[in-house]
């Protein structure tokens, strides 16, 4: 479960989410790592003057939402930063993360091999789930297998130490976190979970398919019946309560999440575009067909056309219902992760289409690089802030199309060589 970001921003943040940790993270940009180094002991003192009073004013908050004084006092008692967060920060890695090297990492073939183990012991609970919220089980167990590897990785942090601190320190969201901290409080005074207990990852994601404070609120279920809502040590509970916020996001019942195509030779890759959906029938018409040996997918809603990597790599239709995995976490990537680990527990086939492995996405600076010169052949990119979005996206398509390239828009090595090349002449 994690924090909203923007389509635009979602290639990007690829790489925070591969160990469990959210997305959404731009923000640690910002955090003060100064206060670490040269004038240690100013900085102490700095983050307790700003711990104090965070602690302070969130009392009076929760006071106001009628958290009990009891509860608060217990959450708060010995209370300290963890500085180790930015230990975190400090490891995040530079590059984007490949989407094939990203969905090898999240559908492994050890998490596709338990989790059929998994859906298979769950079978009843999954089954159940599904009746009461029209949500796909495979779907709703691929989450499970790709936030906490089936429960086992749920995170160990106190999700009270850790948004107390990121309140502090995280000078970019601090409004952010501290409404989380008061979901959190909000939690331990319905009783789900002891503050000892109310564990998660360093962003605060909670339990077996990490929940966010808010999102647990506002979405948890409690589904064995014994009166709490507990996604830290009941499976139905926390299976019943992603399905619940699938449902609420706009899941809609027996529909694939999408499918695997082919393109046509000759396609006009201007039709590619995630925003735009046409009938399945229409697909048909423009010469889509089913990777050899597979049936072309009948019944399928309208859908979008998208390619992940470009026209070198595989090619999807998704429909809503991978809009609302997309609600989640905003990574494509990720919801590709997630549809194609739901197929593979189902028991259908790996990806037909290999991956452009030769042609990697850019790192920041080469992607800083790849703006600054469609900017000077003409097109427009808006800012030149190393983010692939919509308009240098499409600026990259006008280029290619110029000079008689295929205009698929993938922003990776090849590209930024032909540029190069284009441009000293
Ligand atoms: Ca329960």
């Amino acid at each position: 479960m994690t924090l909203r970001v923007s389509h635009v921003l979602a290639t990007f943040l690829l790489c925070a989410s591969v160990s469990g940790v959210p997305l959404g993270l731009a923000a640690w940009a910002e955090i003060p790592t100064e206060a670490t180094d040269a004038h240690e002991e100013d900085g102490h003192a700095l983050l307790d003057a700003a711990l104090r009073s965070l602690l302070r004013d969130v009392r009076r908050d929760a006071r106001a939402l009628r958290i009990p004084k009891s509860v608060i006092d217990l959450a708060f008692a010995d209370l300290t930063l963890d500085m180790s967060i930015l230990d975190l920060k400090a490891r995040q890695p530079e590059h984007v993360m490949a989407p094939w090297d990203y969905m090898s990492r999240l559908v492994s073939e050890d998490r596709i091999t338990t989790g059929r183990t998994k859906v298979a012991d769950n079978a009843a609970i999954l089954e159940a789930i599904e009746d009461k919220t029209g949500v796909d089980r495979f779907v709703v167990a691929a989450i499970w297998g790709v936030e906490s590897s089936y429960g086992t990785l749920p995170g160990t942090r106190s999700v009270i130490r850790s948004l107390v601190t990121l309140s502090v320190v995280d000078r970019a969201r601090p409004a952010f976190w501290r409404s989380e901290l008061l979901a959190a409080l909000q939690i331990l005074a319905e009783g789900a979970v002891t503050p000892d207990a109310m564990t998660g990852s360093w962003a605060g994601a909670m339990g077996h398919t990490q929940f966010m404070p808010s999102s647990f609120l506002a979405r948890a279920v409690d589904f064995d019946g014994d009166g709490r809502r507990d996604i830290w040590n009941s499976i139905p509970d926390a299976l019943a309560s992603t399905a619940t916020y699938l449902a609420k996001a706009g899941w809609v019942p027996g529909q694939p999440w999408g499918v695997e195509v082919v393109l046509p030779a000759g396609f006009d890759y201007r039709l590619v575009d995630a925003q735009t959906a046409r009938s399945a029938d229409e697909w048909k018409r423009l010469g889509l067909s089913a990777p050899v040996g597979r049936p072309w997918p009948d019944g399928l809603a309208s859908s979008a056309l998208l390619l992940p990597a470009g026209m070198h790599g595989p090619a999807f239709l998704v429909t809503s219902n991978f809009e609302v995995i997309l609600k989640y976490n905003r990574a494509i990537p990720y919801a590709l992760s997630v549809g194609h680990l739901a197929d593979r527990l189902a028991g259908r086939p790996a990806l037909a289409a290999i991956w452009p492995i030769d042609d990697p996405p850019l790192d920041r600076e080469s992607r800083r690089e790849l703006q600054r010169r469609l900017s000077a052949a003409g097109h427009t990119v808006g800012a030149i802030d190393g983010i692939i979005g919509d308009a240098t996206r499409e600026a990259l398509r006008d280029w290619q199309g110029q000079n008689g390239l295929v205009p698929d828009g993938w922003a990776g090595a090849r590209a930024l060589d032909l540029l190069r090349s284009a441009s000293s002449d």
